[in-house]
């Protein structure tokens, strides 16, 4: 068996399950209300990896992705994150090691619509203290390498679907994260356009790691690996 603990191990799940909504007492009763979403989940994602989540919803797959960045601390199991379990830090820690170390992709974009694509790349960048000029440079070549470099000052709402989930690519490149998550970030995409979006994070990958999730095949097509859920278990991780 090849090692687990190899250093290119970006994220790494281990015996993880999580209930929301769990009072932490035990016992149950009718009005109880919690919903186990991940159940004893193991995956590893290392270095120049894309690993596509793939399941029904409610499986699970936005669950991990949230555990991932550390917004979410499960109730069992550990999450390691470039080598730090999330659950042993503080919840500062755990803002300071996602920015640090987490691009975060949305189904929906989430770009600030009064903000040209530019300062919605180069935001993050405000929050870590680089100088303007700094972050003007960089959130340029983003865009160039994402394709947009001709849209450098357009707003969001003078992009299409596609135009505007490469400049949210970007901008979760724009901190150079060890791994990028994304949710479901051709949902709202026509096909075509989605699987542009998909040859990008995939080329993207090869730098760094990308999970990816979907509940659509074609999505997982790209992927180096596949890790199916169902009912918050992997019932299957291969390729
Ligand atoms: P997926 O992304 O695969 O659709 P999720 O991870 O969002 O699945 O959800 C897994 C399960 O957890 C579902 O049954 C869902 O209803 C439940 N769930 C998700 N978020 C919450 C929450 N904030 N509170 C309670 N239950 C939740
Ligand atoms: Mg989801």
């Amino acid at each position: 068996m090849v090692d687990d603990r190899d250093a290119s191990a970006i994220v790494r799940l281990e015996n993880v399950s999580h209930v929301y909504g769990s009072t932490g007492r035990g016992l149950r009763s009718r009005r109880d209300r919690s919903v186990t979403a991940l159940r004893d989940v193991s995956v590893t994602v290392r270095e120049g990896e894309v690993v596509g989540l793939r399941g029904p919803s409610g499986s699970g797959k936005s669950t991990i992705l949230h555990a991932i960045t550390g917004l979410l601390v499960p109730t069992e199991g550990s999450v390691e994150l470039c080598g730090t379990d999330l659950a042993a830090v503080s919840g500062g820690e755990r803002t300071r090691l996602r920015r640090r170390h987490v691009g975060i992709v949305f189904q929906r974009f989430h770009l600030l619509p009064s903000l040209s694509a530019r300062a919605n790349v180069a935001l993050p960048l405000v929050q870590e203290g680089v100088p303007r000029s700094h972050r003007r440079e960089r959130a340029t070549t983003l865009l160039e390498r994402v394709g947009l470099e001709d849209r450098v000052t357009h707003l969001p709402g003078e992009l299409s679907g596609g135009e505007r989930q490469r400049v949210a690519i970007a901008r979760a490149l724009s901190t150079d994260p060890d791994v990028l998550v994304a949710d479901e970030p051709t949902g709202e995409l026509d096909t075509e356009t989605g699987t542009d979006v998909l040859e990008l994070l995939t080329d993207i990958g090869r730098d760094r790691a990308v999970v990816v999730a979907s509940h659509d095949n074609s999505t997982l097509a790209v992927a180096d690996r596949v890790v199916t859920l169902r009912d918050g278990r992997v019932i299957e991780d291969g390729r």
